[in-house]
């Protein structure tokens, strides 16, 4: 390997004994090679990440640059004081290897300290300048064969999206499943609409003011190659930065417009909800490729809502917000979903060209039990309709949420205890099984 500068102007040497506290590699093949010269096995392995740092290296003067890692370098050597080496992996890359297994109190408490050490270096708190860094560990060999699976099980525990990401994890063994699942899903949902893989459940909603169910939700779900049904939640997140997402949900739309052609032609009132990736708002072709399905389809505009969580799209809210308000101009209607959650604040409520707002179960389902949630769910009740828009509280799951509801003034309900998703046959005949009012008999 050749030699690197490093930020002093000296040469970086690979250097196999590790007995200096200060060591530079080009990457995660000279750590590997510099565990596998150690005299005795190493006992715990620590990756720092600073998020984003090739794009700080680029933005920030050269100069000052030197200044931070100089800081960083000499925080990671205070932090470890000797008791063990620290490496430079790559740009915005640490590593800590010491040669003891540490408990997992200590590894957290050496964790923390970096974290707080990094987050508060006095260049960043003077600049206003904010690095993000994430920590992964490894402790002991905890089964594994060789050095280089074990510095891959840090890096995967620094990988690991674990929510609340408390900015370190230590590595279990199950973090390896979730990400081989992830990529056997990836492998897998490639092509899955070309082999027509997705079916679409639809929940009812209830009126509340009506007694009767005027609109539905269409959930989609995938039937994997081995025919299991796979829930949104967990491929959704996959396909969010692929392209296959706008398609996706014109698909959708396609589909459920004529899976219940019938059902909406039956009355106007009736109403079709689709969920929106926000994602999807965000391509400059969605709005025209709906605008053409709809006319295609010989849709009823005012019959299709259109549900939008607020995600990552939000930071490019005037995009987002075109795209609604040009929707909205066909005459179709949109839904703030899980309200209540996220960020998703006055300002959203402020900001957003929508005419519904259904609030998140997680407040619907303590309502009962909790009176800060019974007032947050009441008042949302009441500030959506002073600002002229209908309220859906999702997820009720007992009949007795449902009459508070009710009671409450809320418009719609949907949940279990009304009915849960079902194909577009089932839906048909639950229909038929309601009483003259529409209301589902139990
Ligand atoms: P969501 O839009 O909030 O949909 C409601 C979810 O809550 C559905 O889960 C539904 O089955 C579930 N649910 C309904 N009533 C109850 C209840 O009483 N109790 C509980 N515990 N759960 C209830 P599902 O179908 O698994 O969908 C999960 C999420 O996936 C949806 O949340 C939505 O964000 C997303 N999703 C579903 N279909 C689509 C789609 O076609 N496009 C996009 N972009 N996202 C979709
Ligand atoms: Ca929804
Ligand atoms: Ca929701």
């Amino acid at each position: 390997m050749s030699p690197t500068p490093d930020i002093a102007g000296n040469d970086r040497t690979l250097q196999a004994d590790p007995s200096h506290d200060r060591l530079y590699f080009g990457g995660i093949t000279g750590l590997v090679d510099c565990i596998v010269n150690m005299s005795s096995l190493p006992g715990t392995f620590l990756v720092i990440e600073i998020e984003r740092y090739s794009e700080l290296a680029i933005v920030l003067d050269e100069g000052f640059l030197a200044r931070v890692e100089n800081e960083l370098w000499q925080l990671l050597d205070a932090q470890v004081d000797g008791r063990a080496s620290v490496f430079g992996i790559d740009a915005g890359e640490f590593g800590i290897l010491w040669t003891r297994a540490l408990p997992r109190s200590e590894c957290e408490a050496v964790a923390r300290g970096l974290l707080n050490g990094l987050r508060g270096m006095s260049l960043c708190r003077h600049s206003g300048l904010q690095l993000t860094p994430r920590i992964g560990i490894v402790t002991g060999w905890q089964g594994i064969a060789r050095p280089q699976e074990w510095v891959h099980c840090a890096y995967l525990a620094l990988k690991t999206n674990q929510r609340p990401f408390a900015g370190f994890a230590l590595y279990q063994p199950e973090m390896a499943d979730g990400l081989t699942r992830k990529w056997e899903l990836r492998r897998d949902l490639a092509g899955a609409l070309d082999r027509r893989e997705f079916v679409l459940h639809y929940q009812p909603r209830l009126d509340l003011k009506r007694d009767s169910c005027t609109g539905v939700e269409a959930l989609i779900r995938w039937k994997d190659p081995r025919g299991a049904l796979v829930s949104p939640d967990e491929f959704m997140p996959l396909l969010e930065n692929s392209g296959v997402i706008v398609e996706l949900t014109l698909w959708v739309l396609n589909q459920s417009a004529v899976e219940l052609s019938e059902w909406l032609e039956q009355d106007p009132d009736r109403v079709l909800a689709i969920n929106v990736s926000p994602r999807a708002l965000l391509d400059p072709l969605f709005v025209t490729l709906v605008t053409e399905l709809i006319q295609q389809e010989n849709l009823d505009p005012s019959q299709l809502m259109l549900e939008v969580t607020e995600g990552s799209a939000w930071e490019h809210r005037s995009s987002t917000l075109d795209s609604l308000g040009q929707l909205r101009g066909l005459g179709v209607g949109v839904s703030i979903d899980d309200f209540g959650t996220g960020h998703s604040t006055l300002e959203y409520l402020r900001l957003m060209p929508a005419d519904e707002v259904k609030i998140d179960r997680s407040f619907t389902q303590n309502m009962l039990t909790s009176a800060t949630d019974h007032l947050l769910v009441q008042q949302v009740i009441d500030l959506s309709h002073q600002l002229g828009m209908t309220v859906v509280a999702e997820g009720t799951e007992s009949d007795a949420q449902v009459e508070e509801l009710r009671r409450m003034g809320c418009d719609f309900a949907q949940g279990y205890s009304v009915a849960r998703p079902m194909q577009q046959r089932d839906l048909m005949s639950w229909k038929l099984s309601t009483s003259a009012e529409g209301v589902p008999q139990t």
